[in-house]
């Protein structure tokens, strides 16, 4: 067995911590630096001590690389912002500017399979449920949760739909972007775009907060015509909207949706009966006419309020997936690229944005290349990593590759088999 040696058992902290110590000492670990690093605030998540270290800076990125083989960090961040002294408390810092930073985790889509494999457990009342961890636990109203996730195929394949998406309006409506730029595999279940340029760098929060409400799609108009009565007062809105901007966005993904509706696709949009019939039996004259036209109520049992109701679930959608206090907080630290993730072992990295159709998550962020280790699974859906598909285990002893290992036990869901 790898990582064991004389036979006695070695707890599953230890050995991952092992892993880790061996990743930041080996000599061909090459870890990037972000640029202007001597500007950067340096965060450390503590494996032993479950604390993080702050307000740490560093002149060079050797410097760096030995403080990471000494500390040996579960996870490593850097601030977004740019510092006279990052050394200093908070306000003494002296902001110099920030990076723009965008951050789509499947922890906040809801894609089809959370309810499967993903579960929350309030650490106040102990209420459980699976699926999105809510904000609040509805019994106590605690917000503390303990959650059990997973790094699945499906969950990264819907981050990846909406960080193109993203990119797209990045490029097109914002101009901050073109297919070299590089954008970041988070090391757990999304992705991250970190923009860095002269014309983003002094952005203030309301600015930050005004490009991530178009890129939401809040405060969209969508009632520009309205039915008054004789009187002239207004008794109902009529769903209509702009052709340009935002709103040709909307429209496009308004086009998918139908295009590609199912029956359960409505449901979740808050669509059933007879309004859900007329769109699975009409979709190609609603494409045209309503879509395409504009002409939002020329197709029978499709009114008013379901236009109102997809355009609200899909821009919810969009609210969704980026995590908007991320790219508001202009303090923010964030994941170091070429390091570690605590909760998989896996490693962020780096990749021209013209290759995410292609990137691999489950190839191309692994760390642990060699050796193969014996663990307790107590519970594990099939996965695929490093080329290998494994599982599913329940209650069984295996040996593992060290990265499916690693993932495991970072997960909760192993332990080293002694
Ligand atoms: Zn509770
Ligand atoms: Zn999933």
């Amino acid at each position: 067995m790898t990582g064991v040696g004389d036979g006695t058992a070695m707890s599953s902290r230890d050995f991952v911590y092992g892993k880790f110590s061996e990743f930041y000492s080996s000599p061909s670990t090459v870890i990037p630096s972000p640029s202007l690093l001597d500007q950067r605030e340096m965060g450390f998540l503590l494996f032993k001590e479950r604390i993080m270290l702050r307000h740490k800076s560093f002149e060079s990125g050797s410097d760096l690389k030995s403080f990471l083989s000494e500390t040996v960090p579960s996870d490593v961040y850097h601030s977004c912002a740019y510092y006279e002294n990052p050394e200093a408390e908070m306000d003494k810092k002296g902001w110099l500017g920030a990076d723009l930073v965008f951050d789509i985790d499947a922890d906040h889509i809801p894609t089809s399979c959370n309810k499967v494999h993903d579960e929350w457990t309030c650490s106040k009342c102990g209420l459980s449920g699976k699926g999105i961890t809510p904000e609040t636990c509805p019994i106590c109203k605690g917000q503390k949760f303990d959650t059990k996730t997973w790094v699945c195929e499906l969950c990264l394949e819907s981050a990846k739909e909406e960080t193109v998406k993203l990119i797209d309006m990045l490029e097109k409506d914002f101009g901050f972007f073109n297919q070299e730029t590089p954008v970041f595999f988070s090391g757990h279940r999304g992705y991250h775009v970190h923009i860095e340029n002269e014309a983003v760098k002094t952005l203030d929060v309301m600015a930050r907060k005004e490009m991530v409400d178009y890129i939401t799609g809040l405060g969209l108009n969508l009632s520009i015509r309205q039915k008054k009565s004789s009187d002239g007062k207004v008794t109902s809105r009529t769903f209509g909207m702009h052709k340009f901007g935002r709103y040709a966005r909307l429209k496009q993904d308004m086009h998918n949706f139908i295009e590609k509706a199912t029956k359960d696709g409505l449901v979740k949009a808050g669509i059933k009966g007879a309004p859900s019939t007329s769109i699975l039996q009409y979709k190609q004259q609603i494409l045209d006419r309503c879509i395409r036209k504009g002409l939002w109520d020329s197709v029978i049992g499709v009114k008013d309020e379901t236009w109102f109701k997809i355009a609200a679930y899909l821009t919810n959608l969009q609210v969704a997936a980026i995590d908007t206090v991320v790219t508001t907080d202009i303090h923010r630290l964030i994941r170091m690229n070429g390091t570690l993730h605590g909760k998989t072992g896996l490693l962020k990295v780096e990749f021209p944005v013209k290759r995410l159709a292609d990137f691999d998550p489950f190839k191309e962020a692994v760390a642990f290349k060699e050796g193969a280790v014996k663990v307790f699974v107590s519970d594990a859906p099939e996965f695929r990593l490093g080329g290998n598909v494994l599982g599913p285990y329940k209650n069984r002893t295996v040996e593992l590759p060290t990265a499916a290992a690693v993932l495991l036990i970072c997960k909760g869901r192993a332990e080293v088999a002694s």
